[in-house]
């Protein structure tokens, strides 16, 4: 596999390259060497740290870092900062929120945040080490253990950057204590995936071709796959809009409803089918792929996807969509 790498991940590799840096990166070490660091409480919500100085003509850069966040959580910082600092246009003064609830700045600060954060990456998760991971580590949980453990990051930072060099269709959940404390998937998955902080559903994907599960401290790294193209056929001689007026009575959506439930049926299927066109690879067994993503993860179409003739409304509608 071969990367594009952008011009933030390319600085990162040359200070690497530089400094003949080795896993997990002394953060602390290199950003002394360009910086004046001081640890400090900001009494700021949301505030990870602040770059002072960045180009300034005789001034060093200054850099503060919010002592009351977690340590992973300060060297991703650390890291991001640096990055401000080695970035040659990223000039002045920058107060870093990484979470972007918490402000609404100009979209050259989102700009500069996006670099400052590929640089980070990067440094903290080379990607030559990343894709040998991969290419040896066939279970997505264990890499994604691994990548925390050997790159010393949290398993939130490692789920990023696991999602944007896996393939599309894998969704992962971060298990703690029975909640979803973070979830993601790669590029181009349709699935949903559960919301963060609330109760974790061990069903979340039966549809799922693998389940991987790995545990580090008290947190479970779920990663599921999945399918692409679901080739399946059906006997059922009824029409599509014979069996979807048939589960409906099934299931007990109230004759009030009905119209409105298949409407959203409709929906649900033609977001599927022009989510697969778009991607150029339109065939039945893909949209029916597609169909199951977009299906099980709508509550109130659960019960709909979960009925037996659910496969054969799909597979004839998909049919007569890719003929
Ligand atoms: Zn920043």
């Amino acid at each position: 596999m071969e990367l594009t790498l952008g011009a933030p991940a390319r600085f990162a590799q040359r200070l690497t390259a530089k400094y003949k840096l080795t896993l997990p990166i002394d953060v602390r070490a290199i950003l002394e060497r360009y910086s004046d660091v001081v640890e400090a409480v900001i009494p700021i919500k949301g505030v990870d740290g602040v770059c002072l100085n960045l180009k300034v003509p005789g001034k060093r850069p200054r850099v503060v870092i919010n002592s009351s966040n977690p340590p992973l959580r300060r060297r991703f910082t650390e890291a991001h900062e640096l990055g401000h600092i080695v970035i040659p246009w990223h000039k002045g003064t920058i107060v870093d929120h990484l979470d972007p609830e918490h402000v609404e700045w100009s979209d050259d600060y989102w700009v500069f945040e996006e670099e400052a954060n590929q640089f980070a990456a990067e440094l903290l998760m080379p990607s030559s080490w990343m894709l040998d991971l991969l290419e040896s580590t066939p279970d997505p949980s264990k890499a994604h253990k691994q990548t925390c453990e050997q790159c010393n990051v949290s398993a939130l930072a490692a789920s990023k950057r696991l999602s944007s060099l896996l393939p599309k269709n894998m969704v992962f959940v971060c298990e703690k204590d029975g909640e979803v404390e973070f979830s993601g998937k790669t590029n181009g998955t349709l699935a949903n995936t559960p919301f963060w902080k609330t109760t974790f559903d061990a069903d979340s994907f039966t549809y799922a071709t693998q389940h991987f599960i790995s545990s580090i401290g008290a947190r479970r790294l779920h990663w599921w796959t999945l399918p692409d193209k679901v080739n399946e056929v059906s006997n059922d001689p009824r029409s599509w809009r014979a069996i979807l007026d048939a589960i409906v009575e099934d299931i007990g959506v109230p004759v009030d409803d009905q119209k409105r439930f298949k409407a959203s049926v409709n929906g649900v299927l033609a977001a599927a089918n022009s989510a697969v066109r778009q991607r150029g690879s339109h065939t039945a067994a893909s949209v029916v792929a597609a169909c199951m993503q977009r299906f099980h993860d709508r509550d109130d179409l659960r019960s709909f996807a979960e009925h037996p003739n659910f496969m054969d409304f799909v597979v004839k509608r998909a049919s007569e969509l890719t003929q």
